[in-house]
């Protein structure tokens, strides 16, 4: 009798072992899906891991109900990859499962792989009308290879020469110098040597910016791999790359690490400090960038990070010799970094100098911007209308029932919205407290700076994009095309305006707020607030004129906005690594944070001492808390945390198998078997 070991798309720790019938039995491979009855009455798609001879013992063993796939959909190399990330994030190889595969793939229905690909060619190039699409119809021969800059030239002879020593390099190049042209160089070659092409873009600004440009140079080689594409489209791309001929270059979002790819020879990796790269819910909370460099690793591929604003992570890592470094100074056709001038906000309200959220100086700005007929971009890393909602009789504010936040107002929806849980709610007519009639608005966002513009500038065309206006696909491309062909004056948004895009007639970018930034309890914060000020900063200036950039702010005498203004990364990362090493953060340590959740508060708190305790015998003052995070309850369930922090040298497979071992002994006893107990590696 033959037997499978199959992986099932759920966070169990083990494998199953089924029967192969003996009918089946020639008919399925290691990597292929069959589907096998699970629970009660249920059947599943089970990934078959290994066939072997030997019948488990103690139970009774089921037989495999069919074989969905004629080949296999996962490849060897790609299953070693995930065993790596199921031990790194400490999750499960079912939970790495189910992140990989499309949902389709997962589907208890199928059709049998063949037909799928005989389609695919026809259905790639129809998905092509939707803008931006999968394969490229228009594809001539791809054009031929482009001029670089000098600058650029010397920056892509050095990546190059870095490769030989360093499987990794770090580009470290200004805002609009140009980066794409050097990636597109090293694309060329790779494919020129026969070898594929992974281009890692954080969720956001995977636009038709970038895939166009893309198109125009790659043409049909172009495969585009993104969560807002149907899982039709997804499976398709996936099934084109287990075929003879699998696209040589795909662009994607972090998700697309788990393709399979049959010859990897780069792994490109653009914006690599966005914080979108890394996964928070489900699990596995990996952090894509740092998988697509062992994932290149193991695969024997480069790999290149880029970005005018790198990661502490990446850059502490070039600097000890981990990663080759290129540095790309020149912004690309000689355009100037822009000025950068401050407003202190508080001293410009006691001189009355501020309308709502604009100083005075913001509001001539941009008038003279209009009156050039010139763009402007807005930055308030806040959407909704005003973040607090108060009676002014007896301070009632309105909270989120599921949440401990207080619910933001919605003004067009005419909602109060909590931003955690998605609960909404009708405003009130009355104060439910005291029946006051009138209720007030405090703070700004971006809802309602479009409104104030909208009074202060009638003239002017204004857009906004945030998460409201931006559900889908299309409303977001159609927010950038509108505002590149100057359909648009002014472009309101939260940090979606400050990532990679690029505009030519922008003169004048206003950072309305510096200060929610700068306040965040996250010793991230001024690491996060810089690349936020620095990229939003970088949109401004055009090949005739040095662009300004307005930054609003209380914390004017703060050395980070000194920095900003001088473009000064290097003083705020040897500051701010000064603090890391005393205070032992990351990148000094390795950070593993331990989250409990429950309905009941007292579970919570019960679970969590616990845990510390039982972490605390094991690693002693490397243990911290158990505490409550800034936001204590979320959808009804209460948080608590334990932080763990480990010295690099220590023993992380040993380590992490404590780690595991604690969470399953503390998981079965009866009065913690509802709760939820997980680790974030490397948290975000
Ligand atoms: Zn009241
Ligand atoms: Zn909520």
């Amino acid at each position: 009798m033959r037997y499978a070991d199959v992986v099932l798309p759920v966070p169990l720790s083990e494998l199953f072992t089924y029967a192969l019938p003996a009918s089946l039995e020639h008919e399925v491979q290691a990597g292929c899906r069959v589907l096998v009855p699970f629970g009660a009455r249920g059947t599943t798609t089970a990934l078959v891991l290994r066939l072997h001879n030997q019948a488990p013992e103690g139970f009774t063993i089921k037989e495999v109900l069919s074989v969905i796939d004629t080949s296999p959909v996962i490849l060897p190399q790609q299953l070693t990859f995930w065993r790596w990330i199921s031990s790194y994030y400490l999750c499960t190889l079912g939970e790495v499962y189910k992140a990989a595969l499309p949902g389709k793939m997962k589907k208890e229905k199928h059709e049998k792989a063949g037909t799928t690909r005989k389609r695919t060619q026809g259905t790639l190039a129809a998905a092509d009308g939707q803008g931006g699409g999968l394969a490229l119809a228009e594809a001539m021969a791809p054009s031929s290879t482009l001029d670089l800059s000098p600058a650029q030239l010397a920056a892509y002879q050095s990546i190059l020469a870095s490769w030989q020593s360093h499987p990794v390099c770090l580009l470290h190049g200004v805002t609009s110098s140009g980066k794409t042209e050097i990636y597109i160089r090293l694309i060329q070659d790779t494919i020129a040597r026969g070898q594929q092409v992974l281009y890692l873009l954080p969720e956001i600004v995977l636009t038709s910016q970038l895939t166009d440009r893309l198109q125009r140079v790659f043409g049909t080689q172009l495969g585009v791999y993104h969560s807002k594409y149907s899982d039709r489209q997804r499976e398709e791309v996936w099934q084109r790359q287990l075929s003879a001929e699998p696209f040589p270059l795909i662009v994607g979002v972090r998700s697309s690490i788990f393709l399979p790819f049959q010859r990897l020879g780069l792994v490109i990796i653009d914006e690599e400090h966005e914080t979108s790269f890394k996964q928070q819910e489900p699990a596995p909370r990996y952090h894509a960038r740092d998988a697509a460099i062992m994932l290149a690793k193991q695969m024997g591929a480069c790999t290149l990070l880029g970005t005018a604003t790198p990661s502490f992570e990446s850059y502490y890592n070039a600097r000890l010799g981990k990663y080759g470094l290129v540095a790309l100074t020149e912004r690309f056709g000689q355009v100037q970094l822009p000025q950068v001038e401050v407003v202190d906000v508080a001293e410009a309200r006691r001189k009355k100098l501020m309308s709502g959220p604009f100083s005075a100086r913001l509001l001539e700005a941009m008038r003279q911007a209009l009156d050039a007929h010139q763009q402007i971009i807005l930055f308030q890393n806040r959407r909704g209308y005003a973040p607090t909602i108060e009676c002014p009789v007896c301070g009632w504010t309105p909270r989120c029932p599921h949440c401990d936040v207080a619910l933001t107002l919605h003004k067009r929806s005419q909602r109060m919205t909590c931003h955690y849980c998605g609960f909404t709610t009708v405003i009130p007519a009355l104060c439910p407290a005291c029946e006051s009639p009138a209720l007030s608005q405090h703070g700004f966002g971006t809802e309602r700076i479009e409104d104030e513009i909208a009074t202060l500038f009638p003239q002017a065309r204004v857009a906004r994009m945030d998460l409201d206006t931006t559900r889908t696909r299309s409303a977001y491309e159609a927010l950038i095309a509108d505002f590149q062909t100057h359909r648009t004056d002014i472009l309101v948004g939260t940090q979606m305006v400050t990532k990679g895009l690029d505009f030519e007639h922008v003169s004048l970018v206003g950072i309305l707020s510096a200060d929610t930034m700068l306040n965040q309890p996250d010793f991230r914060a001024y690491e996060r607030a810089y690349q936020l000020m620095a990229q939003v900063a970088g949109r401004a200036g055009r090949r005739s004129e040095r662009g300004l950039v307005i930054l609003q702010t209380r914390n004017a005498d703060l050395p980070i906005i000194h920095q900003v203004i001088h473009n000064d990364y290097e003083q705020l990362y040897a500051m701010q690594m000064e603090e890391r090493r005393q205070f032992a953060y990351p990148p000094f340590v390795r950070m593993v944070m331990l989250y409990v959740k429950h309905r009941y508060v007292s579970v919570a708190d019960a679970l969590s001492r616990d845990a510390a305790q039982r972490l605390g015998g094991l690693f002693g003052t490397r243990v911290l808390g158990p505490d409550e995070p800034a936001i204590g309850r979320i959808s009804s369930l209460y948080i608590r945390r334990v932080i763990v922090k480990l010295e690099p040298a220590l023993p992380i497979g040993r380590v992490k198998q404590l780690l595991m071992q604690t969470r399953d002994e503390l998981l079965s006893q009866p009065t913690y078997s509802s709760a939820q107990l997980y680790f974030d590696v490397d948290p975000f």
